[in-house]
């Protein structure tokens, strides 16, 4: 039997349904991962507007029918249309990669509050961000943060063969995270890491949302961060994030 549910959402995709209709994926406080059918949400003067736009927070009404994956949205209203995030191409590009990221990485209703409310910051702080190089580390930070939400966080803060805290000279991508260096020959697919990496690497799993918005970070050690980060994120989802090649065009 259908139920209805009223939920905080954030819409994370969009696909044609029938002539007139979407599917949209809405990442929900209440249910986690949720798909919806639209029904005439692609006719001029649609009840629902620009509320199912990509990266709106709305409040979403749905039935839900427990024995399907696909829901039947009744109402949604916007809470948050992020205007100045819609109105920049590059923002939008990083917003993107972490929806995709979300979508790839979560099954479907299985609720995560604390995923939820960090999708939430990123989108308020690209909102507010004043320069759009400020971009970058939000997206690692996001990244970092929503992969140990899923339970396969990096580790940082020690060899994770000895457990000693000697000098880190690498990241282990099958191990998921820093070797020492009295353990160096023991993996075989060690990426070197300087310790300015490794640094920047913890910064991003505990440094306010405010403060990396206004951070600039060295190249070098962005891109180690950013290549360590992606490695990760392949190994254990085994698909690239493809919407991240986009963010070197933009
Ligand atoms: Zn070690």
């Amino acid at each position: 039997m259908s139920r209805i549910y009223r939920s905080e959402a954030i819409i994370l995709r969009n696909r044609h349904f029938l002539e007139s209709s979407k599917i949209t994926t809405l990442y929900t406080l209440e249910m986690g991962k949720v798909e919806v059918v639209a029904k005439g949400s692609r006719r001029p003067g649609s009840q629902f507007g620009a509320s199912l736009d990509t990266a709106t927070h709305c409040s979403a009404v749905f039935y839900h029918r427990p024995e399907r994956d696909l829901h039947t949205l009744s109402q949604c209203d916007i809470l948050n249309p992020f205007p100045e995030l819609h109105d920049n191409l590059s923002r939008m590009a990083y917003a993107a990669s972490c929806l995709q990221f979300v979508d790839l990485t979560t099954p479907l209703e299985e609720p995560h509050d604390k995923l939820f409310h960090l999708i939430l910051m990123l989108l308020r702080t690209l909102e507010a961000v004043e320069h759009d190089t400020s971009c970058r580390p939000l997206l690692w930070a996001f990244l970092l943060r929503a992969s140990g939400l899923s339970g396969w966080a990096i580790v940082l803060d020690r060899c994770l063969l000895c457990n000693e805290e000697a000098p880190i000279v690498g990241i282990s991508a099958s191990l998921g995270g820093t070797i020492c260096t009295n353990c160096r020959d023991s993996t075989d697919d060690l990426v070197a890491c300087s310790p300015g990496t490794v640094k920047f690497l913890r910064w991003l799993s505990t440094a306010r949302w405010e403060r990396m918005a206004r951070l600039s970070v060295d190249h070098a050690v962005e891109d180690q961060a950013q290549a360590i980060i992606r490695q990760h994120i392949n190994r254990h989802t085994e698909r690239d994030l493809t919407s991240l090649d986009f963010l070197a065009y933009v």
